[in-house]
């Protein structure tokens, strides 16, 4: 297997935020970076060496950036899969096209966790109205239906309250093949970082406790409060899929928690993820590094916990009333601005996030409400932050 040494090419696969921080990683460790994205200007174009102006099913444009890379990766699970496979043929691609094969359907995800017996809410296919009835029988209500495809931050998701209400969740996600799920009553929500190297080791890093406010991530809590168990129960899990996928590179596994400590799987993100951008700042090796160094074939770094953590999102909301007050952030020693340099602030809209380390965990999640109020403060009152879930 060849080493991609520092003074290599990364090829990205996505221009956003997660591709802009690994790309800042690389540019520190003295890679070269190429980006694919529609988007001119994208945030990872920003620090990219040169980027290729194209939509990500563009197997031409990706062809191009394969060539002027040493190794592909992808910062999106949008990414066709047979995009990959096409690359896969002369470049190093890590992830490979079979994981996100199995991962950017969402029915095919549920369908191999079940198929190797990894515990989930039960679920059942709806590809037209008329199964919706069957689909019902198999599941529990409350439901959520989720489309199959293209669906992130609870786009493409639906509450079914009921039976009855299931053909209008079916039409208001836009009638698209989807997957019906049990709501289910979770205490908390968990996720777990992991990178997995070229020879298949890996290294976890420390559990996530995550609140999301409207399906879109608000805070993330490291360490999590669960018992030793279940901490052991969750890496287990996780390490088993990526084990079982054959995955190279940082994944994330969200995990519901219920009452009595079960833990079921709700999502896989075959990539860098929002849940583990603590790491960007309290651990010893950020998610991003961790991912040049899996897909690199370097040793894997060291992801302890420097210091207990906070990461809060700050959405579009905070920018309705003009830019938000960030003195509101810079004004705190211990909080991390970062901003992922998007053009355009829409509700909802991943702008950038902040992390608050504090030895106190509970103080540094105290911070971060401080922190989003205060620079919500002129920026008007309506806020996806504050509108009830659903
Ligand atoms: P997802 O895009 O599937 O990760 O969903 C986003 C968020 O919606 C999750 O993190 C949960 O907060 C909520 N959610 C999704 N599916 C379920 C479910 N089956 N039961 C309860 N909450 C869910």
């Amino acid at each position: 297997m060849r080493v991609v040494l520092p003074g290599g090419s990364i090829g990205v696969l996505g221009g956003g935020q997660l591709g802009r921080m690994l790309a800042l990683e690389a540019k520190r460790m003295g890679y070269r970076v190429g980006v694919l994205d529609p988007v001119a200007g994208c945030p990872a174009a920003q620090v990219a060496d040169f980027h290729l102006q194209a939509p990500l099913h563009d197997s031409e444009a990706a062809l191009e950036l394969s060539t002027r890379v040493d190794v592909v990766t992808l910062e999106t699970e949008l990414v066709p899969f047979a995009v990959l496979a096409r690359l896969e043929a002369a470049t190093p691609v890590r992830p490979g096209a079979s994981v996100l094969h199995t991962i950017q359907d969402r029915l095919r995800q549920k369908e191999f966790l079940q198929a190797a017996g990894f515990p989930q809410a039960p679920f059942a296919p709806v590809h037209d109205p008329r199964c919706v009835q069957e689909a019902a029988q198999a599941v529990g209500f409350p439901a959520v239906l989720k489309s199959r495809r293209g669906g992130y931050d609870g786009k493409g998701q639906a509450f079914v309250p009921d039976p009855g209400a299931l053909e209008r969740a079916w039409q208001s996600i836009g009638g698209r093949p989807a997957v019906l799920e049990t709501l289910v009553p979770f205490k908390m929500e968990i996720a777990v970082i992991l990178a997995r190297g070229v020879q298949g080791e890996i290294r976890v890093y420390p559990l996530a406790e995550n609140v999301h406010k409207r399906r879109i991530l608000h805070t993330t809590r490291v360490p999590a409060r669960v018992p030793e168990r279940t901490r052991r129960e969750a890496e287990r899990l996780a390490c088993g899929i990526a084990e079982t996928l054959g995955h190279v590179g940082v994944m994330a596994v969200e995990m519901f928690v219920l009452d009595d400590d079960t833990v079921l799987v709700n999502e896989i993100a075959p990539r860098t993820h929002n849940s583990g951008h603590y790491t960007f700042g309290a651990c010893v090796t950020s998610q991003f590094e961790q991912h040049l160094r899996a897909i690199c074939g370097l040793p894997l770094g060291d992801p302890s916990l420097l210091s207990p953590a906070v990461m809060v999102n700050l959405l579009g909301d905070l920018w309705l009333e003009g830019t938000p007050r960030w003195e509101a952030v810079l004004s705190r020693r211990n909080a991390r601005l970062h901003l992922y340099g998007k053009a355009e602030a829409r509700v909802g809209r991943k702008m950038g996030h902040v992390l608050i380390v504090n030895t106190d965990a509970d103080r540094a999640l105290r911070e971060a409400e401080e922190i989003v109020a205060a620079l919500r403060a002129e920026a008007g009152s309506s806020s996806a932050q504050d509108l009830p879930p659903g």
